[in-house]
């Protein structure tokens, strides 16, 4: 979303987060299911930390970073703001949920896995057995997605639709990574037809992994569309949305990717 589109959207993030859980549960709805059955994570790279504060007041657990340093930090700034406010005020801490929706580099796996619950974009072989390798002192698999191309535009991240099985089978093989899913991204610059069309085909592709039995009873998370997009991707039937600009509003932060 171009900061100009975040501009129209109403005045405050309280305004703009019930807007777009409002139009998420409709799309959920479209599609035959209940506002719970899709997770809206809030891409927060471009908010504050007073924005993400005020969007867990609200009731939002689920956060999404796209640079590992920046998720690490806020983990942290974010879990002792609510220390300190349960210390005072009582009440049970909220479980914070961070995503990693950004790509991932090898030598910031270490760091990303202790932070985030969930990686949304492992796309190649030698990023997942590094998680495999870290994931060695956890008590619990690393649960991550596998990025898949489906529009199949050479600028985009993710491993090619056939080779998708087979990748799962490897995954299988790491008994420290949990396959929880697919994630993909809708094609850039298109309009709602052929953007739906993208996601229809990012559903067909998982549901014949899953109906394959390749990865699992875990392997149950879709999770495709942004601001622009997400309640196309939620009626192709998306069951994780990740939504920045259409929250947080005008960028608060600059957004750079990890160099
Ligand atoms: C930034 C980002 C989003 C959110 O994009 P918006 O258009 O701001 O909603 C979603 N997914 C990924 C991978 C991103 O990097």
């Amino acid at each position: 979303m171009t900061g100009t589109d975040a501009q129209t959207v109403p005045g405050t993030i309280r305004e703009r987060y019930e807007l777009v859980r409002a139009r998420a549960a409709e799309a959920a709805a479209r599609s035959g299911r209940t506002p719970d059955q899709v997770l809206l994570v809030v891409v927060s790279k471009t908010a504050s930390l007073e924005q993400i504060h005020e969007l867990i007041q609200l009731g939002c657990r689920d956060f999404g970073e796209n640079r590992v340093q920046q998720l690490v930090q806020r983990a942290a700034q974010v879990g002792e703001h609510l220390t300190r406010r349960h210390e005072i005020s009582g009440g049970a801490v909220p479980d914070i949920r961070w995503h990693m929706v950004g790509s991932l580099q090898r030598n910031k796996v270490r760091k990303a896995i202790e932070a985030c619950r969930l990686i949304h974009s492992v796309d190649n072989l030698r990023l997942a057995e590094e998680i495999h390798a870290q994931g060695v002192r956890r008590e619990r698999p690393t649960d991550i997605l596998v990025e898949v191309n489906v529009s199949g535009e050479a600028s985009k991240h993710g491993i090619a639709p056939p080779a998708l099985r087979h990748f799962v089978d490897q995954l299988d093989t790491m008994m420290n990574v949990r396959a929880r899913g697919m994630m993909c991204m809708g094609p850039l610059g298109a309009g709602p037809d052929e953007v739906r069309s993208v996601f229809a085909r990012a559903k067909e592709i998982f549901d014949d992994v899953r109906q394959s039995g390749a990865g699992g009873p875990h392997f149950d998370l879709l999770s495709m569309g942004m601001s622009g997009d997400y309640e196309i991707a939620i009626e192709c039937g998306a069951n994780v949305v990740r939504v920045g600009g259409a929250v947080v509003g005008p960028p608060q932060v600059e957004d750079a990717e990890d160099g």
